[in-house]
């Protein structure tokens, strides 16, 4: 089967690799769509934490179920989308109902390789039949069910001013969800277009230029009382170490951008709002589910932020031209050809 593996930061090969037979337990999924997220385009930099070489990127899947392994349940043929987090099930975390941040965690396309293939074999638990949705917006489901999680590890509600920090698509993720709570939602990043776009798209209610005096902006947006949520998305260090000065008194901060240096703040300045501060790691089956319903009922929209799309046979030649800095590209998404 064709297989695009990432032989070192900024090398993707083409190469033809067995098909996989499934596992007792397992499913093979025939893959249809991938999405291409912030994590492959880091790994492919050489910028991300958790990667080894050579790795098979991909972690946003949806396809059919092409045949299973002994003891499945899942009919072949259904359409699935793929959680890409394998969890121990023993640990800690595991044991408390945490299974987005098991200290064993693997995840498909980062710890073990992933799907830019024909196919791919993944416990049936990672594998979750939907109908109604098409395989591009399935491909999608990960991407904003992270934005979900982030949404309620701040337990955001109507009474809620949250503030966005970076417009692309786990920003867009956690912004769209956050209004789907109730919350008054501000959106902030470097480009201007990015802000424009989620107005028009999201009827988010205010937005912040990130090049300019964000302090004072969001005085003006929130008569002096800055906002209660802030949800850092943009992976800079900057942004993350500027969210305590700029939070409500007794608000709450979620950091879903991963880095790989030390952050620092100012204590007095975390104190006296006796700051909330929250990580968010991955997303949970629950939250999947919740970007599902609501990707049906309307409230949620995902294709909305597909700037690009490739067939599969095309990826390697596009790849490169993706990455590129001013590319355009906020999400794109791979259809199997
Ligand atoms: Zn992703
Ligand atoms: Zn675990």
């Amino acid at each position: 089967m064709r297989t695009i593996v990432c032989v070192e930061p900024g090398v993707i090969e083409s190469k033809d690799f067995d098909k996989p037979v499934p596992q007792a337990g397992e499913v093979l999924v025939k893959i249809k769509s991938i999405g291409i997220c912030g994590t492959d385009i880091h790994a492919y930099g050489g910028n991300q934490p958790f990667f080894s070489y050579p790795r098979v990127l991909g972690h946003e899947l949806s396809g059919v179920v092409e045949s299973v392994g002994e003891g499945v349940n899942t009919p072949i043929g259904s359409p699935v989308y793929i959680i890409p987090y394998l969890n121990c099930g023993e640990c800690i975390a595991c044991r408390n109902n945490k299974p987005n941040c098991c200290s064993d965690i693997e995840v498909i396309g980062v710890h073990r390789d992933g799907g830019m293939c024909e196919y791919i074999s993944v416990p049936e638990s990672a594998v979750v039949v939907t109908e109604g949705v098409s395989f591009n917006d399935m491909a999608l489901i990960e991407c904003l069910a992270i934005g979900a999680h982030a949404v309620k590890r701040a337990q955001i509600t109507e009474n809620d001013t949250v503030l966005v920090l970076g417009a692309g698509p786990i920003g867009i993720g956690a912004l769209q969800f956050s209004k789907i709570a109730g919350a008054k939602v501000i959106a902030s990043d470097v480009m201007k277009e990015k802000l424009e776009f989620c107005v028009n798209e999201y009827g988010i209610d205010g937005t912040v230029d990130a090049l300019g005096d964000v302090t004072a902006q969001l005085k003006e947006l929130t008569n002096g009382e800055f906002p209660t949520v802030i949800i850092d998305c943009t992976g800079n260090v900057k942004a993350m170490e500027s969210t305590i000065g700029n939070l409500a008194h007794g608000g709450r901060i979620v950091f879903v951008s991963v880095i790989k240096s030390p952050i620092t703040f100012d204590d007095p300045e975390f104190h006296k709002r006796e700051t909330t501060l929250l990580g968010s790691r991955n997303a949970t089956l629950e939250d999947f589910e919740h970007v599902v319903q609501c990707l049906k009922d309307g409230r949620a929209k995902s294709g909305s932020f597909v700037t690009h799309t490739a067939k599969f046979s095309e990826l390697i030649a596009t790849f490169d031209d993706w990455v590129k800095p001013g590319s355009g590209v906020i999400k794109a998404v791979v259809e199997m050809d």
